[in-house]
């Protein structure tokens, strides 16, 4: 399916010259370690040891009777950082090690990424920069604090609307200037190549042990493997250990923000047309002349014009379907699960969850579905009080 970092027609590196070498460099470090021993190694007692691999498939049973069919959760919120995103930032550090690059610099929107980033700058000893919009510092400070405590520099980005797009465009500039030394450890399955192709396998130990914990748990495959979708790496990362499985339907759930009727900007892939985004051909959320707009959704962590290519392609053929859900009902759900199971998912995650408990009456009972629990909500706690007070 890929053909010089091309996901169908998606995908590509549109870049500067200076990053071509930049970006071959990576692709060539990544084919040389991927599979080598001492690096699998490695990586997999980091997992294990370190993240807390693998992760449990837990069969929601009280979440189960209100939505109407066997709901089971991939708890990524309970790996080290509480989220998925260690699985990629922990594979990408120790390529950048092996690399002998001496420098981390990475994107952040919500924090998260630029905090899972910072961990393992602080675990293998390297030098961190973060780039994160000015908007983004002001109304993420507890992530930019635990940024700083990790001994990582944060960056303010002034420029733009000081958001994610904006810190992911200085990254790539601070790059530029030095790429001898420095490694960008990108957050998503989006970006130039090698970038999709490498932030997807190291989140496919999400697909391969749901697939095979689904099978020893349930005794079949499952009916239907939902993600919410941001840049779309969780996504990616369970996805694929389903993709040959032509019975397992496929759905990601991106942030519709106040929904549709409201006129907000939507979701990507939903709402978005083909363009190019921080070096990639994909879907992009832009206006009639290819002004990028802003995302707006009740989770930052959702909050991103573009889209993994892999998606884009996805979406093409038809075999994953991708849908939208608005931030009430993105309430809806991150309410039920705590009420009924005592646990707090992420408002990203609770995407999947919201698309759901819409199919209420419309899956039978015994359908069998794996949602992805990218990331635990703890971090999101105010954010719901703010939307919704305890009485
Ligand atoms: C960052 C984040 C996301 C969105 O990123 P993807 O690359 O689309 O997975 C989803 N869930 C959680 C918990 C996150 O922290």
């Amino acid at each position: 399916m890929r053909h010089n970092g091309r996901f169908g027609t998606f995908g590509g590196f549109y870049v500067p010259e200076v990053l071509i070498g930049a970006l071959e460099e990576i692709e060539q470090a990544f084919d040389r370690w991927r599979d080598d021993s001492q690096f699998c190694q490695e990586l997999e007692a980091l997992s294990r040891h370190y993240a807390g691999r693998p992760t449990p498939l837990y069969y929601a049973r009280r979440f189960s009777d209100q939505v109407g069919c066997r709901v089971y959760l991939k708890r990524e919120d309970l790996l080290h950082g509480g989220a998925h995103k260690v699985n990629n930032t922990l594979g990408q550090g120790l390529l950048a090690k092996y690399m002998g690059k001496t420098r981390l610099i990475a994107e952040t929107g919500a924090g998260q990424h630029g905090l899972a980033t910072a961990m393992i700058g602080a675990l293998f000893g390297m030098e961190t920069k973060i780039f994160m919009g000015t908007t983004d510092v002001a109304r993420q400070n507890v992530n930019v604090h635990k940024m700083r405590l990790c001994g990582a520099e944060v960056i303010p980005v002034e420029g733009g609307t000081g958001t994610l797009k904006d810190a992911i465009n200085d990254a790539l500039r601070y790059w530029t200037a030095h790429v001898e030394d420095t490694f960008y450890l990108f957050g998503t399955a989006g970006g130039p190549h090698p970038y999709p192709m490498i932030v997807r396998h190291f989140q496919t130990p999400i697909g391969h042990e749901a697939r095979q914990q689904c099978i020893d748990q349930v005794g079949r495959l499952p009916d239907v493997v939902a993600a919410c979708v941001g840049g779309g790496s969780n996504a990616i990362g369970i996805f694929s250990a389903f993709l040959d499985d032509a019975e397992v339907r496929l759905v990601g759930v991106e942030g519709g923000g106040r929904g549709l009727e409201s006129g907000q900007h939507c979701a990507t892939l939903v709402a978005g047309s083909v363009g190019i985004l921080h070096g990639a051909q994909t879907y992009v959320l832009q206006d009639a002349h290819g002004q990028i707009r802003e995302t707006e959704s009740i989770s930052a962590g959702l909050d991103y014009p573009g889209v993994g290519p892999e998606h884009a392609h996805l979406k093409e053929t038809g075999r994953a379907e991708y849908v939208c859900a608005d931030d009430e009902s993105v309430l809806d759900a991150f309410a039920l699960l705590i009420r009924t199971e005592g646990i707090i998912p992420a408002l990203e995650s609770s995407h999947a969850l919201a698309w759901l408990m819409q199919q209420k009456g419309q899956l039978p009972p015994d359908a069998v579905v794996v949602v992805n629990l990218s990331g635990r909500g703890d971090k999101d706690v105010g954010i719901v009080e703010s939307h919704r007070p305890l009485q």
